[in-house]
């Protein structure tokens, strides 16, 4: 379980917390994250985009891991 501020959070601006349902590109493992982002963002066209290519780009702890050490070598 994690917490993933997408975009920026002014100081003074209200702030969503919801759920997203997200699957490990690589493993197909499915993780529950904890997600925040400002209320003016999230109503946005660019905020669906930004969880979009999240989603698509997700990797779990343990593929991240994988592919760091296989990027060393
Ligand atoms: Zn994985």
């Amino acid at each position: 379980m994690f917490l993933m501020i997408i975009g920026k959070i002014k100081k003074n601006e209200k702030k969503i917390k919801f759920q997203l349902d997200l699957f490990c590109t690589n493993c197909g493992k499915s993780v529950p994250g904890g997600m925040q982002a400002s209320e003016n963002y999230y109503d946005s066209d660019s905020f669906k985009i930004e969880i979009d290519n999240f989603k698509k780009n997700y990797l779990c702890g343990l593929c991240r891991d994988a592919k760091r050490i296989k990027d060393k070598i």
